[in-house]
This record gives C-alpha cells, sequence and structure tokens, in this order.
C-alpha cells in the first residue's frame, strides 16, 4: 500500500540519511525502482512530473500500475507516490487520482500567492491523508518547459512557507535540474544552513540530484536535507545501455529485437544507477 512521504522522510531526518524520489517514466522505470528498493531494504519515493503522467496515459495509470506492481512483486518497504512540481490544478488530480504525495510548486507566483495556495492545498492533502512539498526559490534548469533561474531561496520565505505546514520542503540552493554546466558555481551550504537553522526538524528537500559530486551531497545531508531527487541521471543510463545494444547489433541476433530483451540492459542500467544512489544517501536497510 501506497504511504504518505512523511514518516519515511522525517525518520531520515532525525537518522541522518535521505530518501532518494526517482521519478518514473513507464512500467520499466516504475518495476525496476520498486524492485531495486526491495532487494536493497530502502524506503521509496516515486516521482511523476505532469509530462510523465500524461505521457504514461494519465494519473489513473500511473496510480494502478504503482499499487500493481505493490501488490504482484510483493513491495514490502514503504513507497510513495509523489507528483513532482505540481501546479495547482494538477495536485487536485493527483489527489483525486489515489497519489500519496503531491508537491505543489508555488515558486513562480509572489511569495503572498505562493502562501494563499499552499495554505489551501496543505489543508486538502492533509484531510486525505497525503504529504505536501512546497518549494521556494526556483530551482534553475529545465523541467517539462518551465525553466528556473537557479536561485537562492531567502532563508525567511523559507520559514514563512514552512510554517504553513507543509511535510518538506524545497529551496534553491544553487541546484538545478538537468545536467550541470561546466562553470557551476556549487550548492550554496552557507544558505542551506541558514534555512535549516530557522525550519528546525522540517525535511528539506534537493532536487536535481544528478551530478553533483556525492562530497557535496553528504554535506546537504549533514545540513538538514532529507529528501533527494533523481530524474537525468536514471535516463541517461537508461539510454547509454540501450544504445550499447543496439551498437552491438544484438537487436538483430536472434529474437532481439523483443522489447523484454531490448529494453533489459537498460533496465538493468536503472537497477545499478538507483542503487548507487540509495547507498550515497544511507537509506539501505531503512525501511524495516
Ligand atoms: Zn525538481
Amino acid at each position: 500500500m501506497l504511504v504518505s512521504a512523511t514518516d519515511m522522510l522525517r525518520k531520515a531526518k532525525a537518522g541522518h540519511y535521505a530518501v532518494g524520489q526517482f521519478n518514473i517514466n513507464n512500467l520499466e522505470w516504475t518495476k525496476t525502482i520498486l524492485s531495486t528498493a526491495k532487494e536493497l531494504r530502502s524506503p521509496v519515493i516515486l516521482g511523476v512530473s505532469e509530462g510523465a503522467g500524461k505521457y504514461m496515459g494519465g494519473y489513473d495509470v500511473v496510480v494502478g500500475m504503482v499499487n500493481g506492481l505493490l501488490k504482484d512483486q510483493n513491495i514490502d518497504v514503504p513507497v510513495s507516490l509523489h507528483l513532482d512540481h505540481g501546479t495547482y490544478d494538477h495536485c487536485y488530480k493527483c489527489i483525486d487520482a489515489g497519489f500519496s504525495s503531491i508537491m505543489f510548486d508555488g515558486s513562480h507566483y509572489s511569495i503572498e500567492e505562493n502562501v494563499q495556495k499552499t495554505t489551501e492545498l496543505v489543508k486538502v492533502a492533509h484531510g486525505k491523508g497525503l504529504s505536501i512539498e512546497a518549494e521556494v526559490g526556483s530551482i534553475g534548469g529545465e523541467e517539462d518547459g518551465v525553466i528556473g533561474m537557479g536561485e537562492v531561496a531567502d532563508p525567511d520565505e523559507c520559514k514563512q512557507i514552512a510554517d504553513l505546514g507543509v511535510d518538506f520542503l524545497a529551496a534553491g540552493i544553487g541546484n538545478i535540474h538537468g545536467k550541470y554546466p561546466a562553470n557551476w558555481q556549487g550548492l550554496s551550504f552557507e544558505t542551506l544552513d541558514a534555512i535549516q537553522k530557522l525550519t528546525g526538524d522540517l525535511p528539506l528537500v534537493l532536487h536535481g540530484g544528478t551530478g553533483i559530486p556525492a562530497d557535496m551531497i553528504k554535506k546537504a545531508i549533514d545540513l538538514g536535507v532529507s529528501k533527494i531527487n533523481v530524474n537525468t541521471e536514471c535516463q541517461l543510463s537508461f539510454a547509454a545501455a540501450t544504445r550499447k545494444y543496439i551498437e552491438e547489433g544484438k537487436d538483430l541476433e536472434g529474437k532481439g529485437f523483443d522489447p523484454r530483451k531490448l529494453l533489459a540492459p537498460g533496465a538493468q542500467a536503472i537497477h545499478d544507477t538507483v542503487k548507487e544512489k540509495m547507498e550515497l544517501f544511507g537509506s539501505v536497510g531503512k525501511a524495516d
């Protein structure tokens, strides 16, 4: 059964580790991430962007697929199904469809409007047992056509949004979505530290986990980050493994064209990426 992400992230914050949010795109992604979490006894958050939800056929399809896998594959670790960067309308759609967690990304609104909409959604989400993430300070890079400038969040605004009762908070600290450019300045640990001092026990979220060096990840966890979002890295490893299979001509050998064979190296690559991240984040063995 799907659970909200609140308990798993509070435990993570108290235990000084982070839970990975791995974004899903299809059955292979979802099945692989869930089986890896089970194998490593790790809690896990499945992230669904609005674009990926549409790609998979809609939120009901996503909920049906995930719940089916939990049952048929006997997934007995805590799993949360979370809307990633939700707009106001899509938060309601996912609540109705049976997600167990939502992110309301009101970072492009004025702080007043972000506060007003977040307040309302906190009430609705909590009324139905879901957890809710909010964002302050837009996160750089591009996600589903939304381009953020990678600004650094104002700690006082973070405190203001935290006080609305959100369960975890994403704050821009120089992190960006997608691949990091060569001239990237690194994470602002000064900002992260200031935010954590003001928000106390509230779990903090690091978006754009692809390509942040391991030592920076560990330092961020030390400073209160309890959820780290990984999306691009699984896409890159899936693509590389699939490219290798085809370039070696394996799809032309025997029944190598069968999608169950053609997509297997990519699924294995996602498994390896997820395993590496769970080990880095320290969530291995924390499911029980
Ligand atoms: Zn994000």
